[in-house]
This record gives structure tokens, sequence and C-alpha cells, in this order.
């Protein structure tokens, strides 16, 4: 078993429905973006092609996160999952440096979505109940002073659903599943599409397959 992901590029028109929903799913801090979709052209004007492409961790199978990682923190799972452990990270950074996909992220402390928090009194606002659960979760399940990054939403998978911009994108440009068994739609679009890793001259084996563009 070796969950993957096929995007097909053909499909997906750039809404950010992926993005949005990761950070509702993960209650990411500010500026913490576990999914990405990123926006290029191509071409000479008149015929200029605007591209969207989501990112995310590509769970490579030899991930170089994990070769640098000097505590162990980082693991790849039987089922290609590759997860950080909140306890055994440093923060010292030098995943993040290693990752040649850029998907982790330094979170030194929480932060609130409401910068008049920072307020000096009497115009300091409560925390509200929302903002608290956000912050608790967090905290839990990342720590402070550590390295998160998008972990396939771990918890969903394991409960048989998919991860969240899966069910999010409204173009169904995202699919789910073993990239290990040949009849799965994930093995079978990428046969039968031409399905591609992003820069596999990297050496990782990125999860993450691709559908050519129009
Ligand atoms: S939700 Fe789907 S269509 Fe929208 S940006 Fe993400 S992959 Fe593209
Ligand atoms: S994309 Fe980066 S963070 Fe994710 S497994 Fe590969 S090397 Fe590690």
């Amino acid at each position: 078993m070796r969950y993957g992901f096929v995007i097909d590029l053909k499909r997906c028109y750039g809404c950010y429905s992926c993005q949005v929903s990761c950070k509702a799913e993960n209650l990411t801090p500010p500026g913490v973006f576990l999914a990405r979709c990123l926006k290029g052209e191509t071409g000479k004007y008149p015929t200029v092609v605007r591209q969207s492409l989501p990112v995310l961790c590509m769970q490579c199978k030899d991930p170089e996160c994990k070769k640098v990682c000097p505590t162990k923190a980082t693991t790849v799972r039987e089922d290609g999952i590759v997860t950080i452990d909140k306890n055994l990270c440093i923060g010292c950074k030098y995943c993040i440096v290693a990752c040649p996909y850029g998907a982790r992220y330094f979170v030194p402390k929480w932060k609130s979505y409401f910068p008049d928090k920072e307020l000096p009194n009497p115009l300091k606002r409560e925390e509200n109940p929302f903002e608290a659960y956000s912050r608790k979760r967090w905290i839990e399940e990342h720590g402070e002073g550590t390295v998160a990054k998008c972990d396939f939403c771990i918890e969903r998978v394991e409960k048989g659903l998919n991860p969240a911009c899966v069910d999010a994108c409204p173009a169904k440009a995202r699919y789910f599943g073993n990239l290990e068994d040949p009849e799965t739609e994930v093995s079978i679009l990428i046969k039968t599409e031409r399905g591609f890793q992003l820069n596999p001259e990297f050496g990782t084996d990125p999860a993450v397959y691709y559908l050519p563009p129009r």
C-alpha cells in the first residue's frame, strides 16, 4: 500500500478551494499553507496561457527532509505518508532547507488571525471560542517552535475518508488512492493519461502525480 495523489492540470481552474479547505480542515495559523495553488503563464502575447499548479507535500519515498533530520522526527509510514513527531522536532529547520518542493513551514508560536488581540487594554479583545479551539488543536497536533507540512489528512484517511482538498475540489481535478494497486483510479489515470511527477530529477520519488495540461 502506498497512498498517492493525482492532480489533473486540464481540469484545475485555480479556484483555491483546495487551499482554503486545507486551512479549514487543519486550522493552520496565518501564513501557513499545507496545500497551495500556484499560478503562472506560458507563451507570448496573444497566445498566453494561464496555468494553475496545485502543490502539497509530495510524501516522497526517499525524502530529503528525513535524511537531514538530526532527531529522527520525520518518518515514512508503511502506507507512504511522511510524518513529523512534534515531540522530537526541535525546530532546527534543516528539513525546510532540504525539501526540494518547499513543502514545510516553521511555526514559532501559534498566532491569531485577529491582530487586534495584540492591542493594549482596554482595546484588547478576548479570544473567541473558535480561536481558542484552533490554538489548542494546533498545539496538540503540531506543538510550537516546530515544523509542519501536509500529511494527506491522516486522521481522515484512517477513517476511510478522502483528504479534505480532494472532496472540496469543484472541478474534480484531485484523486486519492493506492498507487501500488493497478486497479485503483489513481493507477489507471497515471498509466492511461501520461501521469508524471513534478521534477523527478530531484530523485525523491514523489507520491503526487500530475496529468498534463491541455
Ligand atoms: S480546488 Fe481543484 S480546481 Fe480549485 S484550485 Fe484546487 S485543484 Fe484546482
Ligand atoms: S515534499 Fe519535501 S517535506 Fe514532503 S516528503 Fe518530500 S522532501 Fe519531505
